[in-house]
């Protein structure tokens, strides 16, 4: 059970560094009853966050939050929970007591330092450790808050809120978007490539459709349609290797006439005019011999 759950929060805690930038080490805000509860159940605060966390965290307490541990001082062990407040680091949150005669709410102290606009957005990225219910309620309504509390001496990781999960969701999906539009970007070239290759095929599937349904001046008319396509479609392979065929006749035409003798006739020019340019008798001796052959 507990490995599941610790399984679970590693999970959980991958999906806010995924979606909701959290790094190491994690800032966590704590309020008076946390610090005090753990005091009570005897737990290590910092390894209990840091198990739940799946890394390496930074404890913060706001200034009003300590107030409301040194408000308790009187209560039996809350000496201990101050002094261990006070080995956290502080986090100013501008409620000061000249300004401020009582310490504002958790609520209030912690809407302000987390959501310090109110646009519902968790800009610092605080781990919130409330043992206040309604704090976590109004948490749950700021995208990308992890949410802790203590029950009965177990460290609770919150599953992410609605609102967190949409803005995940939505991160995801648009991610997921741009990667499908790359790789249909690149389907649509490999199946354009293709398309070219067998556009004779697919035409005559379209054709064939078309004579079983339409009348007879159509199918006439598609039928030289299809003539001439599949003219031009056997001439668009055909002009490739027939002009290469040409070329050659085109070359050895410019000597004489039959074939078979001028494909034998370059080889011996060639050869004599190596042979014939010392000697500068190059081209009366190229004549006779096509003339011979
Ligand atoms: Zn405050």
């Amino acid at each position: 059970m507990r490995a599941k759950r610790s399984k679970q929060y590693k999970k959980l805690i991958q999906q806010y560094q995924i979606h909701h930038g959290f790094r190491e080490p994690y800032q966590v805000l704590v309020d008076a009853d946390l610090v005090h509860d753990s005091e009570r159940f005897t737990m290590d605060l910092q390894a209990g966050l840091e198990r739940t966390l799946h890394g390496k965290v930074k404890i913060m307490i706001t200034q009003c939050c300590i107030r409301h541990l040194y408000a308790r001082a009187k209560e039996p062990g809350m000496n201990r929970a101050i002094d261990l407040a006070k080995t956290f680091e502080r986090r100013r949150c501008g409620h000061r007591p000249d300004k401020f005669e009582e310490a504002l709410s958790t609520l209030d102290c912690l809407t302000h330092v987390v959501d310090e606009k109110g646009k519902g957005e968790n800009k610092h990225r605080y781990v919130v450790a409330t043992q206040d219910q309604s704090v976590r309620r109004y948490m749950r309504t700021v995208s990308g808050v992890p949410l802790i509390y203590i029950n009965r001496s177990v460290m609770i990781m919150e599953p992410m809120s609605e609102m967190t999960a949409k803005v995940g969701a939505s991160a995801e999906r648009a991610k997921f978007r741009s990667e499908l539009r790359k790789s249909a970007g690149e389907k649509r070239k490999r199946d354009d490539g293709e398309d070219d290759g067998s556009e004779d095929g697919s035409e005559n599937d379209d054709e064939d459709n078309g004579d079983d349904g339409d009348d007879k001046t159509a199918k006439d008319d598609k039928a030289e349609e299809k003539k001439k396509k599949k003219k031009f479609g056997v001439k668009g392979p055909n002009p490739l290797s027939v002009k290469k065929k040409k070329k050659k006749p085109a070359e050895g035409a410019n000597s004489t006439k039959p074939k078979a003798a001028n494909d034998d006739t370059p080889k011996k020019k060639r050869i004599r005019k190596h042979k014939a340019q010392p000697a500068d008798g190059a081209a009366p001796a190229a004549a006779p011999v096509a003339t011979e052959a």
